[in-house]
């Protein structure tokens, strides 16, 4: 937060967004389920100019063993940036911010995933950032709940992930890198609109009591036009023509 380029309008007297989107609209998306051969589940999202691909892997046996849980499976992921994926090259060490979305990635997934179902096992979600551009957690998110089912995991719902935002006093829908740097705040947030559940709420900045609602209520919405993307992944792989 904080306006680094204090000359880029964030929004224009018509309502229109610097990179041309209206307050509502969010950015291209495409997903595909499936690509990759040796994973049990993969999926493949752009999200504006976000490039995420996701591998699954599991439920298979759990090494080290102590990790296990007699009751229930256990959910691991690992959130990485390629050093290629941002203008200036990212140290290739897991960083602090890598940690921290591998673990809120896992606890949005956790709810929707049946774990119960497998005991004593393990599924892995890998995903790896090729190119980031803002919001990667959720286009990251979407992914892995699509990777999920194309594994076949048993779940609840899929969680579906969009971003609402404050910028130049207005709450906009999925905020892009620039609008995170110089507007006022993000809140990415992951949704399972089947189950009408919250299962990742985050918020770096300050909003009112009201614009914090108005915020959820956006950021739901993009989450429900995510929804039906990640849906048609999955129809075009398995019903329609895209499989492989
Ligand atoms: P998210 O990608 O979920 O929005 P952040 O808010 O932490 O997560 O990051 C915002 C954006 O900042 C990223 O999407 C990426 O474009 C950029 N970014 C993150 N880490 C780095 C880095 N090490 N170097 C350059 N840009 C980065």
């Amino acid at each position: 937060m904080g306006g680094r380029d204090a000359t880029m309008v964030l929004l224009d007297e018509n309502g229109i967004r610097c990179d041309g989107r209206k307050v509502n609209e969010p950015r291209r998306i495409m997903i595909k389920a499936g690509g990759l051969k040796n994973a049990d589940g993969s999926a493949y999202i752009e999200f504006g100019d976000n490039k995420i691909l996701v591998g699954v892997f599991g439920p298979r046996d759990v090494h080290p063993k102590h990790m296990s849980n007699t009751d229930t499976g256990i959910l691991r992921v690992r959130y990485h940036m390629e050093p290629f994926s941002v203008g200036e090259r990212k140290n290739p060490a897991p960083s602090r911010r890598e940690i921290e979305i591998s673990k809120v990635i896992k606890e949005a997934l956790e709810p929707a995933v049946m774990l119960d179902k497998f005991p004593r096992t393990a599924v892995d979600v890998f995903i790896e950032v090729l190119q980031a551009d803002g919001g990667t957690r959720c286009a990251a998110l979407s992914a892995a709940s699509v990777a999920l089912a194309d594994a076949g995991i048993p779940m609840r719902d899929m969680v579906a992930a969009c971003a609402a935002g404050k910028v130049a006093d207005t709450i906009v829908l999925d905020v892009n890198n620039e609008e995170d740097q110089a507007g006022q705040a993000d809140m990415p947030i992951g949704y399972m609109p089947n189950l009408e559940k919250i299962t990742l709420l985050q918020l770096d900045g300050v909003l009112t009591p009201e614009e914090y609602t108005k915020c959820v209520q956006v950021g739901v919405d993009g989450c429900k036009i995510v929804y039906d993307i990640q849906k048609k992944a999955l129809q075009d792989k398995y019903f329609g023509n895209g499989g492989d």
